[in-house]
């Protein structure tokens, strides 16, 4: 019997009432575990453009790659069918869940719609158009926006940079009381394997942030640069409630890999995430609610408004040290104008390229007495209030300042950071071309 790849996305199994895409997975996984199927990969967790409103709690696509027969493949739609008609139902109703499912070769078109929907807004006709196209075998309901991320999943194979993440869940009973997650756990998890995990803690308030707050399946997420390294972090944490299943995704977390686009700013358009190079031209300032805006422009003149909102904590202080013809590098998501404010950068990082020079501007000091001169008026120079010398040609002293800033990349806490944000701890780590082949048990 011959061997066929099957590559299954899906997105949008979740919803604000409980449940959610990955749990989900980890369910067909063990079904499919049970039919004997050949993983070639660890289940994908992709994240896809942060900027994108409608989406619900930031709840990544997934995907699912293995081999089977050929003759199984029916059974296996079937199943999926059924298993997610059971959970949507069972859940919460205004939910827009979209699986789709690939056999063999993938469609070229496929990976490009991906890349896409990293840093782009995609309508859901586009999605569709490529469906129908290559006549691509898909499940979904209601308005089927999870087509969207379901065909971005399966179309992102993960072959640059990547990570990963050991998802522990609790019982969809538990959903709707507290998680109890040990703090002290995770902090001394956080320190022993440091070299190894990333994002767990945030630095600054100590506050562990694997806990997400809403009624969803997940107990806790660690993030991390392989797998053995995730499952040994996930091990160590100490929760009230129990582990009902645990699961080791590879993702494209933690990599910035939705931020690899220059854009100017004439051609930014609305949720784009993009990085802009522009020199200062407004300076800083904090704003009711303790959002700081300021704005860049281009060397053709073209100018935007730029915003560190409140919850970016001690960013915020970065961003108000920067002065006029700073030249910087935004990297943001393009929020759409409104009545009040035209197309703004929302600020996911700062790179300092140059730094302004800046100078204090002082009277000259008299070379007779040596006391601090005052102006003698308009035109007429300095003159020294303590001897009397007077002098036309002397002139203000001008020191430089030196500036707080270096440098370089700032970024917000951890805490404020999006999914997908390359984090300090990362930069210049890689994972290319890593093992992929899944480690012996990687779920439970
Ligand atoms: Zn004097």
């Amino acid at each position: 019997m011959s061997k066929k790849l099957i590559q299954i996305g899906m997105d949008d199994i979740d919803s604000p009432g409980g449940g959610c895409t990955t749990h989900f997975a980890s369910i067909l996984v063990e079904k499919f575990d049970e039919m004997g199927v050949q993983w070639t990969d660890y289940p994908n967790l992709i994240r896809l453009n942060p900027g994108i409103p409608y989406r619900t709690r930031g709840n990544g696509a997934v995907a699912l790659r293995f081999e089977t027969d050929q003759n199984r493949i029916e059974s296996i739609i079937s199943m999926i069918e059924r298993l997610l008609h059971d959970y949507v139902e069972q859940e919460y109703q205004n939910t827009n869940p979209g699986v789709v499912i690939l056999e063999g070769e993938m469609p070229s078109k496929v990976p490009v719609f991906s890349q896409l929907a990293l840093w782009r807004i995609v309508p859901i006709a586009f999605a569709k158009r490529i469906i129908q196209a290559f006549n691509i075998t898909h499940l979904t309901t209601g308005n089927g926006r999870g087509l969207i991320g379901a065909l971005a999943a399966v179309g992102n194979t993960l072959h640059e940079d990547h990570t990963y993440e050991y998802i522990g869940y609790r019982a969809l009973e538990n959903c709707h009381d507290h998680r109890g997650v040990d703090v002290e756990s995770v902090q001394k998890m956080d320190e022993d394997l440091r070299d190894c995990v990333f994002s767990n803690v945030d630095t600054v308030t100590g506050r562990v942030i694997i806990e997400p707050h809403g009624p969803d399946p997940v107990l806790f997420g660690v993030r991390g640069e392989s797998a053995e390294c995730v499952i040994e972090a996930g091990k160590r944490i100490r929760t009230r409630q129990p582990v009902d299943r645990w699961m080791v995704f590879r993702s494209n977390q933690g990599t910035g890999e939705h931020l690899k686009h220059q854009v100017e700013i004439k051609h930014l358009r609305p949720y784009m995430a993009a990085i802009v190079s522009g020199i200062v031209s407004s300076r800083p300032k904090m704003i009711e609610g303790g959002h700081v805006i300021f704005s860049i422009a281009d060397e053709e003149k073209w100018n935007i408004d730029c915003a560190a909102y409140e919850p970016s904590g001690e960013f915020r202080e970065v961003v108000l040290e920067l002065v006029i013809g700073d030249r910087i590098n935004v990297h943001a998501s393009v929020r759409p104008a409104s009545r009040t404010h035209g197309l703004t950068l929302n600020l996911e990082g700062l790179e300092i390229k140059e730094l302004a020079k800046t100078f204090k501007i002082s009277n000259p000091i008299c070379p007779e007495c040596g006391k601090r001169m005052k102006s003698a008026g308009s035109m007429k120079g300095y003159k020294c209030v303590k001897c009397g010398h007077r002098n036309l040609e002397i002139q203000k002293i001008m020191t430089p300042i030196t500036r707080d800033l270096h440098l370089g990349l700032y970024l917000p806490p951890e805490r404020a950071q999006r999914h997908l944000t390359k984090p300090l701890v990362r930069v210049g780590k890689n994972n290319l071309g890593s093992l992929r082949t899944p480690v012996n048990i990687w779920h439970n």
